[in-house]
């Protein structure tokens, strides 16, 4: 994998919610996945302090997360998980492209990945981990099953990056339909889109998370309104997908008796940990459909900090 320092190349205001982030390095060059991106993450370190310094990674081995681990808080930085939106530029010139939500107090104290993201500037360095060609990387967890049915993709402002890439990404006759939830409708972004892919922008204007969400997907696959249960357990690790359950569920075994296929639906549903909660309660639960065909992520957990 790289795991190398790379700088901020160019910063952009998309919206009120959005700061999108270049990032360019020599290591760059080295980039890349067997197929396509769709939602592949990748992580960045950021200093502790804003202009702090970061910690090297210079002659790391296999054991870097544990000698990573090991220092002093303060010398490692803060680790954070984003997407990579789009790729730019080809050879020492590629330039990852990450698209960053950046919030106000209302939704609680930024952290550190929203707090350097607003103040980021040209020429500054973070350390980024991210796939080298032709080694194993992972992070790429759209992956609908064959014959491809019929798409559901879902998520709030933090999976913007994951569903248009995918959407930029799918075959020109991949059919279904996606769903974003942002925060104002001036976080609305352009996407280039299948034709058979319908895609539906919900806006909150303050309200909740999920509460623009939760009731466009529900009309969307029929159900009546079912109330968000206050006492739902949420799991702020959320990460249920056909080959990883956190839960520890069994993956890849045949869905429960009476689990159905919904016409070959394979849903993708990530953002606030509690949000994903509440429909894949819908969708597994009341809907039966099988464990096998949706994949469920919390990108975030209200309250929670990520863990560094
Ligand atoms: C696979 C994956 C891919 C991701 N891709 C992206 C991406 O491309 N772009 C992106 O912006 N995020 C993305 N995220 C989400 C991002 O990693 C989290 O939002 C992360 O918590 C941000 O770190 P932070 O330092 O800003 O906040 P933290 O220090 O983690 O949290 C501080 C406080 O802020 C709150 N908080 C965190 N995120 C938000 C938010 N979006 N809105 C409101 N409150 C929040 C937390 O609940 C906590 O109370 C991704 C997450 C995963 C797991």
């Amino acid at each position: 994998m790289i795991l190398d320092e790379v700088e901020v190349a160019r910063v952009t205001r998309l919206s009120p919610s959005f700061v999108r982030i270049e990032l360019a390095g020599a290591c760059l060059a080295e980039f890349g996945v067997d197929g396509p991106l769709y939602d592949q993450r990748i992580k960045l370190v950021l200093p502790f302090v804003p202009g702090g310094s970061l910690p090297s990674f210079a002659g790391a081995d296999e054991s870097w997360w544990a000698s990573w681990q090991a220092r002093p808080e303060e010398e490692r930085g803060h680790l954070r998980t984003y997407t990579v939106r789009a790729v730019a530029g080809v050879g020492a010139d590629t330039r990852l492209v990450v698209d960053i939500v950046v919030h106000g107090d209302a939704d609680g104290e930024p952290g550190p990945g929203c707090a350097w993201a607003a103040r980021a500037e040209v020429g500054d360095r973070v350390v980024l981990m991210a796939p080298r060609r032709g080694s194993a990387y992972g992070g790429i967890e759209f992956a609908p099953p064959a014959p491809a049915g019929r798409l559901l993709l879902v998520g709030d402002e933090t999976t913007v990056p994951a569903i248009c890439a995918i959407l930029e990404q799918l075959p020109a006759d991949a059919v279904g339909a996606a769903f974003l939830e942002v925060p104002t409708a001036a976080d609305v972004l352009p996407v280039a889109h299948p034709r058979g892919v319908e895609v539906s922008w919900v806006w909150r204007d303050g309200a909740d998370h999920g509460s623009a969400l939760h009731p466009a997907v529900l009309a969307h696959l029929g159900v009546g309104a079912v109330p968000v249960e206050e006492s739902l357990e949420v799991d702020p690790d959320l990460w249920e997908t056909p080959s990883y359950s956190s839960s520890g569920e069994t993956v890849g075994a045949a869905g429960a008796a009476g689990a159905h296929d919904r016409g070959g639906l394979y849903a993708w549903i990530a953002g606030e940990s509690g949000m994903v909660t509440g429909l894949r309660r819908v969708l597994v639960r009341d809907l039966g459909v099988d464990r096998r065909q949706v994949a469920f992520m919390g990108y975030w957990r209200r309250g929670v900090a990520m863990k560094s």
